[in-house]
Order: C-alpha cells, then sequence, then structure tokens
C-alpha cells in the first residue's frame, strides 16, 4: 500500500471521497429551493365583535407569535402571514367558560384516572370543546390526581386544549356536597374531590395544601339538606358558617378568591355578609322583586354571578330554570358582574351547552351582544386574566372564533363556526361540503312500490316511490312485526337528494321535521320526547335522508365514489347529528334473494369518521336499479339486513 505524507493511500481517497460527499451535500442544502416560510394569520375585511359589547367592521386583522398583532382599517402587508378572506365572516374572541367539570365521576383509582387523561381527554378537547370555540375553562371541582396532571400537560402543550384554571377539591362540611353525592359510592372520588371540614385547623391545612398545587381559585358548597343526586335524594350537610367565613378569609390572605356552589336566598346572604368573591348558579328558592335588599348587598359587596342555566336542567324541580334566568336578568340589570358559566360534564357533553347558555342570556331577556360579553370580557375579568384575554385588541392572546354568520344579529349563529384559534393557531376548520353533479333520476315505470323484510325476523320496510313522478315524493315505513315502528315522508330533488323530511317513531315519543333552506338544513320537532332545533350547514352536498333507497341515482352516475350527508336517529353518537357517510361503486355480483337471481350493483357505505368501525353492503338490480339486499361487514362475518320481497 503506497503512503504519501504517512497516510496511507486509501486514506487518501477516502478522505477525498468524504469531503466531495460533504460539498455535495452542503452544494445541495445551499440550492435547495427556498420555500416561503408562513408564520401567522392575517384576515382580511372581517367584521370584528371586540367582547366588550362594541363592534368593528371592514377591519384587517395580523395574527402572530400567538398574539393579536395588529387591528386596522388599513391594508396589512404582510409577506409571511397566510392571508384568510374575512369578508362575510365574523371574529369574536374565544368562548370562556367560568364553570365546568372534565372528570369522569367512573374513575375509581389513580390508574382509571390516568387511563381516562391519555385516552379519552384528547379527544374530547379536540372534538366536543375546541370546534365550539371554548378556549378558556375553569374546572370547578375535580379530582386532585386528575386536574393538576391535566393542567400542566396543557401548559406543556403535551395536550392540546383550552387553558384551563382549576380549584381542586372542594371543601364541604363533613357528608356534603360532592363528598357524599358524587362520592357517595366511589371512596376515590371522595377522597380526591372533597376537603370535608369541621375544625378551623382542617380549613387552614386545606388551604394551604391547595397553595402549595397552586390553584387559582377556592370553591366550597354552602347548601343542605335535600340534594338530588340522579334519581336519588340525599341529605347533605352544610359546612359551618364560621368556617365558611375563614375559608374566604384565609383564602383572601394567602391571595386566592373564592367561589361558592349556593342555590338557596339565604345562603346567598351569608357568602355575600363574608366577602365571596363569586356566587356559583346563584338564587334559585326565589324569584327576586327588583327592589329587594338583597340586590343592593350583592352590588355592594362587588362579588361576581356565574349563573350556569344549563345546569338547571340537570335538577329535579323545573322552577328553577326560570327563577335562574328572572333572577339573572334582575341582576344583569342592577350592574352586578356576571360572567359565562354552564356545569357541563365535559364528559358526557360538548359545546353545544355553551352555545345553549349563550341562548338562555338571550332567552332571560339580554341582547346577543350583552350575553356575549359575559362569555368573553367579563368571563376574563372574574378568572383574572383580563390582561391577555376577553377581547380581541392588539397585544391580546389570539384565542379568537371565525364565524360564517354573526352571534350578535342572533345568539343561534355562535354554531357556524369556520375556524377556533388557539394562542394563534388554527385548532378547529369547517370541513369543505362535497358536492357531486348527479344526473337527473327517474324511476322505471314498473317500479312503485318495494317491499322488504329482514331475513333474520319479522321487520319489515315499504317504500313507496309512486308518489315522486307527480310531487317529488317518497314514503317510506318500517314495521317491527305488524306494528309501524317508524314513518317517513321525503320530499326529494330530481337527483334524489332530500329537501324536506318528516319522521315520526311514535312508541319513543319522536317527531321531526328537517327542511332545507339555503345552505342549511333546519330540524324541528321531538328526539325520544326532548326537543330539538338544530341547523346543519350542507351546502351543495348531498342530503340523502333516505340513505340506501337514494342510491339509484348515484349508480345512473359517471361517480365511483361520492360523499353524502344523513341526519341520524339511531341510538349512538351521532343521533341528531349531521352525519358524513362515503358510498362506493364495488362492482358487480349476482345474488339470489326468495330463489331469484338478479345481476346487481353493489355498493359500498362508510361512516367516514369512523371508516374502520363499519361497512354497510347494499346490492341493487341493474333492472330496476333497486335495493335487492343489505348487510353489514362486521369484524369476522357479513351480517344480513334487509331482502327484497317484491317490486309492485
Ligand atoms: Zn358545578
Amino acid at each position: 500500500m503506497p503512503v504519501f505524507l504517512g497516510i496511507p493511500l486509501i486514506g487518501w481517497i477516502q478522505m477525498i471521497i468524504g469531503v466531495a460527499v460533504v460539498c455535495f451535500v452542503l452544494v445541495k442544502y445551499l440550492l435547495r429551493p427556498k420555500k416561503r416560510k408562513t408564520s401567522g394569520y392575517l384576515i382580511k375585511n372581517v367584521h370584528v365583535i371586540v367582547g366588550d359589547g362594541s363592534e368593528m367592521h371592514g377591519q384587517n386583522v395580523l395574527i402572530k407569535n400567538g398574539l393579536i398583532e395588529k387591528i386596522t382599517e388599513e391594508e396589512i402587508t404582510s409577506n409571511s402571514a397566510q392571508v384568510i378572506d374575512g369578508s362575510d365572516m365574523t371574529l369574536m374572541p374565544g368562548l370562556i367558560d367560568c364553570h365546568v367539570h372534565i372528570q369522569g365521576l367512573n374513575n375509581r383509582s389513580d390508574e382509571d384516572s390516568d387511563r381516562f387523561l391519555r385516552g379519552e381527554i384528547p379527544n374530547i378537547f379536540k372534538e366536543r370543546v375546541l370546534p365550539y370555540g371554548i378556549t378558556t375553562v375553569k374546572d370547578l371541582c375535580a379530582p386532585r390526581h386528575f386536574i393538576y396532571k391535566l393542567r400542566d400537560e396543557i401548559r406543556k402543550g403535551k395536550i392540546v386544549g383550552p387553558e384551563l384554571l382549576v380549584v381542586g377539591p372542594n371543601f364541604t362540611a363533613p357528608d356534603g356536597h360532592p363528598a357524599n353525592t358524587l362520592g357517595g359510592d366511589n371512596p376515590w372520588i371522595r377522597k380526591e374531590m372533597a376537603i370535608e371540614v369541621s375544625t378551623a385547623q382542617q380549613v387552614s391545612e386545606g388551604i394551604k395544601e391547595l397553595k402549595a398545587a397552586d390553584v387559582d381559585f377556592l370553591k366550597f358548597t354552602y347548601q343542605g339538606g335535600d340534594y338530588w343526586y340522579f334519581d336519588k335524594k340525599l341529605q347533605i350537610n352544610k359546612i359551618d358558617k364560621s368556617l365558611m367565613q375563614q375559608i374566604i378569609r384565609e383564602g383572601k390572605e394567602n391571595g386566592l378568591n373564592t367561589t361558592a356552589h349556593v342555590f338557596y336566598k339565604e345562603d346567598v346572604r351569608d357568602l355575600l355578609e363574608a366577602g365571596i368573591y363569586g356566587i356559583e348558579h346563584g338564587i334559585l328558592d326565589e324569584a327576586l322583586s327588583p327592589d329587594d335588599a338583597i340586590i343592593n348587598l350583592w352590588k355592594e359587596s362587588g362579588a361576581h354571578y356565574v349563573p350556569t342555566v344549563n345546569a338547571m336542567t340537570y335538577e329535579k324541580n323545573p322552577d328553577y330554570l326560570t327563577t335562574n334566568m328572572h333572577n339573572l336578568k334582575l341582576l344583569y340589570d342592577a350592574g352586578i358582574h356576571i360572567a359565562m358559566g354552564t356545569d357541563n360534564m365535559l364528559e358526557m357533553m360538548g359545546g353545544e351547552v355553551e352555545h345553549r347558555e349563550l341562548m338562555y342570556y338571550v332567552e332571560a331577556g339580554l341582547t346577543p351582544m350583552q350575553a356575549i360579553v359575559l362569555a368573553t370580557k367579563n368571563a376574563a375579568e372574574h378568572l383574572g386574566i383580563s390582561d391577555r384575554k376577553g377581547l380581541v385588541h392588539e397585544g391580546m392572546e389570539a384565542d379568537l372564533i371565525l364565524l360564517e354568520k354573526n352571534p350578535a344579529e342572533d345568539i343561534s349563529n355562535i354554531q357556524f363556526i369556520d375556524k377556533v384559534f388557539l394562542k394563534g393557531r388554527i385548532v378547529y376548520s369547517q370541513k369543505v361540503i362535497s358536492s357531486y353533479n348527479i344526473p337527473d333520476y327517474s324511476y322505471p315505470p314498473e317500479v312503485s312500490v318495494m317491499k322488504y323484510r329482514k331475513s333474520d325476523n319479522a321487520d319489515k320496510r315499504i317504500v313507496d316511490v309512486s308518489g315522486f313522478k307527480d310531487k317529488s315524493e317518497i314514503i317510506h315505513t318500517v314495521y317491527t312485526g305488524d306494528s309501524v315502528f317508524s314513518n317517513e315522508e321525503y320530499t326529494v330533488e330530481k337527483n334524489l337528494s332530500c329537501s324536506s323530511w318528516h319522521y315520526s317513531r311514535p312508541f319513543d315519543n319522536t317527531d321531526l321535521t328537517a327542511v332545507k333552506d339555503g345552505d342549511y338544513i333546519k330540524l324541528t320537532g321531538t328526539f325520544k320526547g326532548k326537543p330539538q332545533e338544530k341547523t346543519f350547514k350542507i351546502g351543495d352536498g348531498l342530503w340523502y335522508q333516505m340513505m340506501d333507497m337514494a342510491m339509484p341515482a348515484f349508480i345512473a352516475s359517471d361517480e365511483k365514489q361520492i360523499v353524502f350527508y344523513s341526519i341520524g336517529t339511531g341510538n349512538n353518537r351521532g343521533a341528531m347529528g349531521l352525519g358524513e357517510f362515503a358510498a362506493e361503486k364495488a362492482g358487480e355480483e349476482t345474488v339470489e334473494v326468495g330463489g331469484k337471481k338478479y345481476d346487481c350493483v353493489k355498493i359500498t357505505f362508510v361512516l367516514t369518521a369512523f371508516s374502520w368501525a363499519w361497512t354497510g353492503l347494499y346490492w341493487y338490480d341493474k333492472k330496476t336499479d333497486q335495493l335487492v339486499k343489505s348487510g353489514e361487514k362486521g369484524k369476522n362475518a357479513v351480517k344480513a339486513g334487509y331482502q327484497l320481497i317484491t317490486v309492485e
């Protein structure tokens, strides 16, 4: 091996190759196509609801580094921000809910709770909280083990969720709420969620513990007597008055404001006199008159009020709802500081609760704009974070909702959210509705009534399309044995997309009407005894409420796959929501039904959000276009559905 300058030839070769490789990589890197780096968003020409009751039109809003950097009518030039056209849109602060409960009540151990936190919480935030524009919440009683951990994970960005303020466990009397209510048959919940106090020393120790845990506020229950926990009537003890005063006083000495769960007027009076910071729920045992002395006492005390009107719907006493709304309006007019809180149990419910809460405020007599202020500026003030949240102002954190419709005009417009920003990042963006060119369909002359039965039981369905030609009408009846299970009437367009739908299912008190109105479907009526009033965006999308019966139009089209929409009426999570389905042509097959052979087009359905969970299978006769057989693919086998009896 030749050697030069003390280095063998192979060493030289390796060195030269090494240098060449480094040079090549470096040159490649320097000559890489320069991708323009985008950072932040520029929302152009948008209507702004500020959060303090005012609004501005035609604004350009620059969001950068998590903050609202600039708001102006003047043109903003930014070569890095992504531009969003805000014409016809409204921008408002993210909603702040001052009274929620995140924790699952079924958890019975630290391990259960950890599983719930890792497994379910991220989805709850992603699907049921952030899409509704809720960007800050205060949890008003939770297991210590759970809530501090969750707060820290959100702060570190490990879980994407609303900013979380906490009180930790609640002070209460021995055998008070939530100790013997939520914790009645769950020792873990009782130990984790309640600090049962009967001595001054226990109060001091509790405050010390909570301060060390860095809670944002203290909370206690100030209610005794009857307490309905679901269908169980329990007796709860009220915390001793002197201990109640001690919590408020010692809390203040430790830099912690205190808020109290309370239902009755006399208790509210005690609390106001003791200098409470926040009243949760309020006076439910009396509809106040405007000259009641307690209003003045309240006003002078400066105590804030968190009405939680939604929580009244959990209560056995039906008067609580109307009393709460009556007092809310009175207290509002008296100038009491009110902040939105709902008592939303996020484990079971979603952000429609917060939207509903705003609607209650309007029902109580506030204007939509006044209601919005309670959920933005006032809520931020109540939580002590108004220096950075609650307003669309320059320098504020960019927790924002971009809406398609203006909620200051009609508070129910709060549901038409296009995008949600959390500290300047888009955490929700409305899905684009797919639309297709499906040609006009007409039923073959020999087709007017189809009858089906389920292969494994006595269920039958009859589809009557005889009214299609003259009235664009289709009638669909499902029978269990000989009795009617449900009856539906559809008015359809030529491509079999629905324009109106009436659904009745008498046995469980369901009667619904949905009508297409422009880009929206308006649903009203009763579902399982509960009143419904919903609006879904459909745009130019296909509303195939009659699902498998609408497929003949798709089969006649050139599309291989379509996405369509349908309102759920079953027992699952999709009930009373607009589900998104995909239908796909899956080839041709000959099937035998009732001893007769049919050459069929096979179609599969999936729910786009759960495409792994369920696949519906449908076969359509190539001669009549009509459904011959259906089934569904489970984990292991194909389960049979309906089979054709006759086409008349
Ligand atoms: Zn609560």
